[in-house]
Order: C-alpha cells, then structure tokens, then sequence
C-alpha cells in the first residue's frame, strides 16, 4: 500500500475512495500549476548497449515535487493529466527540457547519446509533430537524438490517427520505440504499418529470469521477431547480472534498469559519461 512507499511517496488512494476523489481534484489543481511553480523535473535513466557495454542513451522521466506531500509517482499524475488534457502542455514541457539537454551534452562532447522520450496517446492525437517542431527549434537539438517511446497500450489504442504522426516522426529522422512491448496485444499486422525502430520488452517479462521458463521463451520470441523485422530490442527492467547475461545470450541489444542506474539527475549522467570517455583514451 501508499505507506510501504517511504514517507516522501504520496498516494492519492490514501485513506479510502472519498477522500481519494478529493486529493485527486487537488492534485489536479495543483498539476495546472506545477510548471510556473518550477515544481516538475526530468531525471534520466541510462540505457546500456549490450555489445558495448556503454550508455548509449537516457530515457527521460518525469517527477514532480509536491510542494507538501513530497514526491508524486507519475504513474499517479500522469493519468491525471491524461484525463484533464494538461498533458498536452507538460508533454511540451517535457519534449522542449528533453532536446535542451540532447544539445547540451552533444556540445559537452557527448555526441551520439540519444534521449527516449515518452508520450501519451492524447499528446499523439493533439498533434505531437507540432510540439516535436517546436521543442527542436527552441533547443537546435538534432532530431537524430531524440527517441519517442510509445506504450503498446495508446498505440493501438486509436490506431489510424497516430499513423500520420508516427509517420511524420520517422521522416524527420526521429526513432520511435514501442514502450511495454508485450502487454498490449498489438499484432504483428501493426508492428508491420507503423514505422517504428524499436521494442522495449516490458519489465513484466525481466522480473522473473532466468528461472522463469516462461518468461524466457517469450523474451526470446520478441528478440527474434523484431530482429526479423529490423528492430532493435531493449530489455526495461534489468536489475541483476544473470538477467542481464541472460538477455545478452539471447541477443538483445541493449538494457536498462537499476542493475545500471537508478533515473538520476542529466548531471549524473554526464559524469558517467565523462568516465566512459576517459576509461577508453
Ligand atoms: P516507463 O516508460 O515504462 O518507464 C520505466 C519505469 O520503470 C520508470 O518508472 C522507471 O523508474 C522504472 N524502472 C526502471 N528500471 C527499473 C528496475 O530495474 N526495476 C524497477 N522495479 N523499476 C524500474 P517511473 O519513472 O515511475 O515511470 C512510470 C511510467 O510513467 C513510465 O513507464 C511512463 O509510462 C510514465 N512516464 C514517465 N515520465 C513520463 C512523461 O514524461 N510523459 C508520459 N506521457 N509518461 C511518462
Ligand atoms: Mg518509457
Ligand atoms: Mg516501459
Ligand atoms: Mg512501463
């Protein structure tokens, strides 16, 4: 429950329904504000290519610091701002802090570290090529490096009007990665339509191995399917060096998870970066 989370982790489920619809509305509220307030931040999450054993990219992730209850878990904001609309201005937010920081660390000699970014299906709809075009012209950041992640779940949610924007994404040299492959029941007849460059095998499927036979096979069977239609795979999740190897074996690409990093501050990331550097000169 919301009081096993540690004292700086609020819930809006705390003390039952009613109370809970209540803080909701003033979470919501408070949201509307958070941006002027300063009061939402990106921490960044390496992800380690598995052939290299370097950060090849950092997926962006939002967090907001509640002035009083403290740190709010986006999987309870999120949806909140999903349902109100605001997320179409804090995933504007997010997309423009997201490309400043792709062009501040390719001018600190970082150059080829992507920046995953993930959207929501409103945003999709509301016209997320727009607000790619904008946060690229605020930040000259390359388009190159920046990724979108899509959860499987919006994408085949309204699947005929995220085609075109997908597809504007692509031509404009942005890659576009499934988030949560594996739990949304997306056929292959999609993965076929969409111009998408990469599955991310949701945690689900990394938590249980290696003794998960289960679990393995269907790994597997995501890492070659997308092989066969030129997809990169990264593994979400990876908290020990068995999954790790495990996944490795089977020819996955790359990994992300706490065995790595926990998200951190872009300071930190720039840190280890600078080490990587310096362990190969
Ligand atoms: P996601 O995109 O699938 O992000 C991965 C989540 O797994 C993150 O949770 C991350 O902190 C967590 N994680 C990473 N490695 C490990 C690990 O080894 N073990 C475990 N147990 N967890 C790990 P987080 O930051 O709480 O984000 C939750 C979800 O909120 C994200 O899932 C994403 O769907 C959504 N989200 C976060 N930032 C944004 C945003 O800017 N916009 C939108 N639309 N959604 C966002
Ligand atoms: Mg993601
Ligand atoms: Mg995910
Ligand atoms: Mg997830």
């Amino acid at each position: 429950d919301a009081k096993g989370k540690g004292k700086n982790t609020y819930s809006v489920y705390d003390g039952g329904m009613e109370q809970g619809a209540l803080a909701q509305l003033r979470l919501d509220n408070d949201l509307r504000r958070a941006i002027e307030r300063n009061e939402l931040r990106l921490a960044y999450q390496p992800i380690v290519n598995l052939g290299s054993h370097r950060v090849e990219g950092a997926e962006a992730l939002l967090r907001w610091d509640h002035p009083e209850l403290g740190a709010v878990p986006p999987a309870e904001f999120i949806p909140l701002a999903e349902r109100s609309g605001l997320i179409v201005e804090i995933g504007q937010w997010v997309l423009n802090q997201a490309c400043l920081q792709i062009k501040a660390w390719a001018e600190a000699g970082h150059t080829g570290i992507f920046v995953a970014v993930n959207v929501s299906a409103r945003q999709i709809r509301r016209g997320l090529r727009a607000q790619v075009d904008t946060a690229l012209a605020l930040s000259g950041a390359d388009p190159r490096m920046l990724e979108i992640e899509i959860t499987e779940h919006s994408m085949v949610e309204d699947i005929a009007s995220n085609v075109d924007q997908i597809a504007a994404l692509g031509e404009m040299g942005i890659r576009v990665a499934v988030d949560d492959f594996g739990t949304g029941l997306s056929s292959l007849a999609y993965l076929k339509r969409l111009p998408i460059n990469k599955l991310k095998i949701d945690r689900a499927f990394v938590k249980d191995l290696p003794h998960s036979r289960d679990d393995a096979t269907i790994a597997l069977a995501i890492i070659s399917m997308a092989h066969s239609l030129e997809l990169t795979v990264v593994a979400e999740g990876v908290e020990t060096r068995e999954q790790q190897d495990m996944l490795a074996a089977q020819g996955c690409d790359a990994a992300q998870g706490y065995l790595y990093s926990k998200p951190v501050a872009a300071s930190e990331i720039g840190r280890l970066l600078a080490q990587e550097t310096a362990a190969v000169s």
